[in-house]
């Protein structure tokens, strides 16, 4: 049986990622509208009746500020961690409370063997693997650097979604406050093309087939820039055969398979 992942947004105005086998659909973060998400499922093929469950990552609104609709569209169970579980209780009072799966704890839904990991941000913050039958996705955006606790779990992906935020010369040249500038690179922000790159060669193994960038910045990286890094990274490996790609924030990307 294959798995499809579908980045159906990624970037600071939006993240929202489907990863479906077998007629199920779980997306990871809900942070577009519903109206914006119903359209790039349709446009990537995906069924929307198929939507099983929406597991968010963190509670910052680029990734929760459709959650709330789309619960009320699909009619389908909420995942999150206590921090996350805690603002939307405090911002949606009306919501139905997420449920709250041990982080290093796998959990079984729609046939996907499911872990929630630590990942390092500002806030509590975790990333996911989602196994199917013989195939693994491992999902980390919003992540200021990476530890064993989240490099372990996603190691031996065969799709990997992996931030690669900021370059770091754009990001000294920007026009962003001093302030934002070490709030994004303080090891507790995001992580940048080179981080990503360094982070790498130990995740790759002889399973690894897809690798997809993400939560590019508008204004301090280049989907390029970020590409070419990873690229000369696969290639120093001898794995030139990995499919490389990036998420946009203007439109989805086609689903990769395993
Ligand atoms: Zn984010
Ligand atoms: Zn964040």
């Amino acid at each position: 049986m294959k798995t499809g992942v579908t980045l159906l947004a990624s970037g600071s105005n939006g993240n929202c990622i489907a990863v479906h086998a077998n007629g199920n659909i779980i997306l990871v973060d809900c942070g577009i509208s519903l109206r914006m998400l119903r359209k790039r499922m349709k446009e990537t093929g995906l069924d929307e009746t198929q939507v099983r469950a929406i597991l968010l990552t963190h509670e910052h609104s680029d990734h929760i500020g459709g959650v709330q609709n789309s619960v009320k569209h699909f009619g389908v169970p909420v995942f999150s961690n206590c921090g996350t579980a805690a603002a939307l209780r405090k911002s949606v009072p009306e919501m139905m409370p997420p449920t709250i799966p041990t982080v290093g704890e796998c959990f079984c839904l729609s046939g996907f063997s499911i872990t929630p990991f630590h990942v390092e941000h500002d806030v509590e913050t975790v990333g996911y693997t989602l196994a199917y039958e013989s195939t693994k996705v491992g999902i980390a955006t919003d992540m200021g650097r990476s530890t064993m606790a989240s490099e372990f779990p996603l190691r031996d992906c065969n799709t990997l979604v992996l931030e690669s935020n900021y370059d770091v010369n754009m990001l000294i040249s920007s026009n962003r406050s001093w302030q934002l500038k070490t709030r994004i690179c303080n090891g507790k922000g995001h992580l940048s093309n080179l981080q990503n790159s360094e982070m790498l060669p130990r995740l790759i193994t002889p399973n690894t087939r897809n690798v997809i960038l993400a939560h590019i910045s508008h204004d301090c990286n280049k989907y390029d820039i970020a590409l070419d890094t990873a690229r000369a990274t696969l290639s120093s490996l001898n794995r030139n055969d990995i499919f490389l790609d990036c998420g946009r924030r203007e439109g989805p990307l086609p689903t990769v398979w395993v």
